[in-house]
C-alpha cells in the first residue's frame, strides 16, 4: 500500500473542514482533505447565522460567500397559535457581523470548497476514510480512493470534519447518547408561491404546531422563489401521519393556521428527506493527536440553526490551538479547545432545553419585552454564543429561569 505523508490530514470537506483547511493553509500549514462525496451534494442545515459570517470572513471566504446569490437573512421569526413574533439580528448585544444568508447547502458547502481551493488548499473527492491507526508514533489513515485502490496516509494530526459520518468517533469508540431525547425531521424544497406581502423572506420562520408545543416547523426562503420546509418532532408524533413524507408535510402544513394561509399555493415538485436521532456527543472532543470538528464531535439540535455556526467556531479553535502545537508548543486540548468550544454549546443547549420544555418559547413570545433583554437574546439567535459578556451567556441556565418565570407570570 502506498504511503503518503502531509501535517495535516482532514475527514469532510463540508462548512467546519472547509474553514479547517482555508486558516491552516494561511498559515503555511499542509493540508490534505479527504471528502467521500463529489460536490454539490445536498446537505441539510440551510438557515445560517451571523456569527458563523465571522469564521468565513477569517477564513478569506467573504466576497464568495457573498457574490454567490443566496437569500439575505436579517433575523428569525417565530410563530405560536396566531402570535407572530420576530428578531432583527442587526438589533443585538453582541458586537459582530448582524446578517447572512439562508442557502442551498449543495451549493454553499461547494463554494466554501472550491475557494479553499483557489486558496491553495487540496481536496480529495471520492476518496473515503477506511480505517485509522492511532498507535505509532504519527496517526495515520487507510483511504481508499475513487477507483476503490487503497493506501495510507500519514500527519501529524487528525481534524475530523465528517459531520454525521462521524468517522473518527466511530472507529474510535468515541460515541456517547445525547441528553437529548431522539428527534427526527421531514423536510422538501417547495415552490412556495407567497403572495402575502407582509411576509418577510428576509427570515426563518419557525412555527410552533398548534397542539404540540415541542413540535415545530421550519419555513426557509431561498432567492429563487423556493423555500425548504420541515417540522421536527418526535417519532410517536409522526406515526399519526400519512407514511408518505410529501402527504405529511402538506397535512402538517394545513394544521397551522399561518402556515396554511402561507403555504396555500404551493407546489411539492421535490422529493421529502427524513433525518432521525441525530443528536449526538463524544466521550472527548480532542487529543494531541486528533480533533472532532463540527457535527463529528457534538450535536443538539436544529431549532436554533446553530450547527454551521458550531462546526465552523469549532474549526477556528482548533486550528489556533493545532498551529501552536505544530510549532512545538506545550498545549492541552481540554483546556484549550473542548472547554471554550463546549463553552458557547452549553449555551445553545441550555436554550434548546428551554425550547422544549416551554420556558424559552414563554420568553420569546412574551408580548413586551424589555428591549436591553432582547438584544442579549437575540445575541445568542444569531449565533453569539461565546462572547460572555452577554450576561444570558455568562449564566444561561441561572438568567434563562429567572426571565422564564417573569414571563410566564
Ligand atoms: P457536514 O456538513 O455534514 O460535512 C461532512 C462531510 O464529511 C460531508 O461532505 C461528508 O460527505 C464527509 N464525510 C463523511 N464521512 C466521510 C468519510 N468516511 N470519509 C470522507 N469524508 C466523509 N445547521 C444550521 O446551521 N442551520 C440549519 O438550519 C440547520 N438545520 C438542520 C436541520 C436538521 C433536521 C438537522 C439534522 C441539522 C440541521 N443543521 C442546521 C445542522 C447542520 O446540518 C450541521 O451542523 C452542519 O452541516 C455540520 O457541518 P460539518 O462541517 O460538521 O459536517
Amino acid at each position: 500500500m502506498n504511503l503518503e505523508i502531509t501535517q495535516v490530514a482532514i475527514i469532510g470537506a463540508g462548512p467546519s473542514g472547509a474553514i479547517a483547511a482555508a486558516l491552516l493553509n494561511q498559515k503555511g500549514i499542509d493540508v490534505i482533505v479527504l471528502e467521500k462525496a463529489t460536490f454539490p451534494r445536498f446537505s441539510i442545515g440551510e438557515s445560517l447565522l451571523p456569527a458563523c459570517m465571522e469564521s468565513i470572513r477569517a477564513a478569506g471566504m467573504l466576497d464568495a460567500v457573498n457574490n454567490a446569490g443566496f437569500q439575505f437573512k436579517n433575523g428569525a421569526a417565530f410563530n405560536r397559535q396566531g402570535r407572530y413574533i420576530s428578531f432583527d439580528f442587526t438589533d443585538k448585544f453582541s458586537p459582530g457581523i448582524g446578517t447572512t444568508f439562508q442557502v442551498q447547502r449543495g451549493t454553499f458547502d461547494k463554494v466554501l470548497a472550491d475557494d479553499a481551493e483557489r486558496q491553495g488548499v487540496t481536496i480529495r473527492y471520492q476518496h473515503e476514510i477506511a480505517s485509522v491507526d492511532l498507535d505509532g508514533p504519527k496517526p495515520c489513515l487507510t483511504v481508499k480512493n475513487e477507483k476503490g485502490e487503497a493506501y495510507a496516509l500519514e500527519a501529524e494530526f487528525i481534524l475530523d470534519a465528517s459531520g454525521f459520518g462521524r468517522v473518527l468517533p466511530r472507529l474510535l469508540n468515541l460515541e456517547t447518547p445525547s441528553c437529548l431525547p431522539p428527534r427526527q425531521a421531514i423536510f422538501t424544497h417547495i415552490v412556495d408561491h407567497i403572495d402575502d406581502e407582509q411576509y418577510d423572506r428576509e427570515k426563518i420562520l419557525i412555527s410552533v404546531h398548534p397542539e404540540n408545543q415541542d413540535v415545530w416547523y421550519w419555513l426557509i426562503p431561498f432567492s429563487n422563489g423556493t423555500c425548504s420546509f420541515g417540522i421536527v418532532g418526535e417519532p410517536a408524533f409522526f406515526e399519526r401521519y400519512p407514511d408518505n413524507h410529501i402527504d405529511a408535510i402538506r397535512q402538517l402544513a394545513s394544521e397551522e393556521p399561518r402556515l396554511a394561509v402561507l403555504l396555500a399555493n404551493a407546489e411539492y415538485p421535490n422529493p421529502s428527506g427524513q433525518i432521525g436521532g441525530y443528536s449526538a456527543n463524544v466521550s472527548t472532543l480532542a487529543t494531541d493527536k486528533f480533533a472532532l470538528l463540527g457535527n463529528a464531535g457534538e450535536f443538539l439540535d436544529p431549532v436554533f440553526s446553530s450547527g454551521v455556526t458550531i462546526a465552523m467556531k469549532s474549526a477556528e479553535l482548533a486550528v489556533d490551538v493545532l498551529s501552536r502545537q505544530l510549532m512545538g508548543e506545550d498545549v492541552d486540548w481540554t483546556t484549550a479547545y473542548e472547554q471554550p468550544l463546549l463553552k458557547g454549546i452549553d449555551t445553545f443547549r441550555c436554550y434548546v432545553e428551554g425550547w422544549y420544555k416551554g420556558t424559552l418559547q414563554d420568553v420569546i413570545f412574551y408580548p413586551n419585552p424589555d428591549a436591553k433583554i432582547k438584544q442579549m437574546i437575540c445575541s445568542i439567535l444569531a449565533g453569539y454564543a461565546w462572547d460572555e459578556d452577554n450576561p444570558y451567556v455568562k449564566e444561561p441556565v441561572r438568567r434563562l429561569k429567572t426571565l422564564a418565570t417573569i414571563c410566564a407570570e
